[in-house]
């Protein structure tokens, strides 16, 4: 089932001096085509080599925009936030509105792995950590309905963002994908929420600012409560270990929700809270 991701960017108004920007760059360079390398070594991230450096990658999602010669688009993972080459890099051909390679990316760059759970290569019939997309091969059509896999319930997911098939035919993440995407923003990609610079980085929270929500205590050394000024209902409250994992979810059926300790490490903790694919509050919570 198709899940909303409730993440938005902007593009950004000033550059990291505080000079007015549209958040477009332009750049000449020499190279007629950046070769492809592994992230960490690729030229374009580099004035000595025909490139530019990015912006401060802690709080700026940098998308290169280049002549490359083999992949439509590469994307750093979470764990490498905040390094000198994190950021997406885009073949020029495919930066249109028609075209879903940065979306692709995008999904790499918040955690998501190939739908059929290989990384790099091909792969097939692997795990991508994500619940709801059955093992499935990878798919270069849009032929469908195929199955794979010894899967003999559903067919492959050849729409999903996260195959191998042309955009012409890509229209969706899942619900756990999105869920994914959302906790490693607030883990590993935590700094990109509140980013100077722009009003609207990060989750969009703004259609609950009038109701009042307070977690305690925090920090807590059993359960915590969270306590909204006004029934919610049919939210769902989940709560993610720093390593991205749910460990709790519930439904709001009142005003006050419990939060369990549950025998949970000591540690941080991330809450969100949901109503109708929107998310409407998120905070740290520390177990002590
Ligand atoms: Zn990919």
């Amino acid at each position: 089932m198709a899940g909303a991701v409730p993440i938005q960017f902007c593009l950004v108004q000033q550059d990291s001096l505080g000079n007015p920007t549209t958040g477009i760059t332009r750049h000449y360079t020499d190279t007629v085509m950046f070769m492809d390398s592994f992230l960490g070594n690729s030229q374009y991230f580099q004035t000595s080599t025909g490139g530019q450096e990015p912006w401060d990658p802690y709080h700026y999602l940098n998308i290169y925009v280049i002549n490359r010669s083999y992949f439509a688009g590469t994307a750093s993972s979470p764990s490498s936030h905040g390094a000198a080459w994190d950021g997406m890099a885009i073949q020029y051909t495919e930066f249109h509105q028609n075209s879903h390679v940065l979306t692709h990316e995008v999904g790499h760059y918040f955690g998501l792995f190939h739908i059929f759970g290989g990384t790099s290569g091909q792969g097939s019939c692997g795990d991508d950590m994500v619940a709801d997309t059955p093992p499935q091969a990878y798919n270069l059509s849009c032929n469908y309905p195929v199955k794979s896999c010894g899967n003999t319930v559903s067919n492959d997911m050849v729409m999903n963002y996260m195959d191998y098939t042309p955009s012409s035919c890509k229209n969706m993440f899942t619900h756990g994908q999105a869920d994914r995407m959302v906790s490693k923003l607030y883990s590993d990609r935590i700094s990109l929420v509140n980013t100077p610079n722009c009003g609207s980085v990060g989750i969009n929270t703004s259609s609950l600012n009038s109701v009042p929500i307070k977690l305690y205590p925090n920090p807590s050394s059993s359960s915590a409560t969270l306590y909204m000024a006004q029934n919610l209902s049919g939210c769902i409250l989940s709560l993610y270990s720093s390593l991205s994992k749910e460990v709790f979810r519930t439904t709001c059926q009142d005003q006050q929700i419990t939060i369990p300790r549950n025998g949970l490490p000591s540690g941080l903790y991330y809450i969100r809270l949901m109503q109708n694919d929107q998310v409407l509050y998120t905070s740290k919570l520390i177990f002590e």
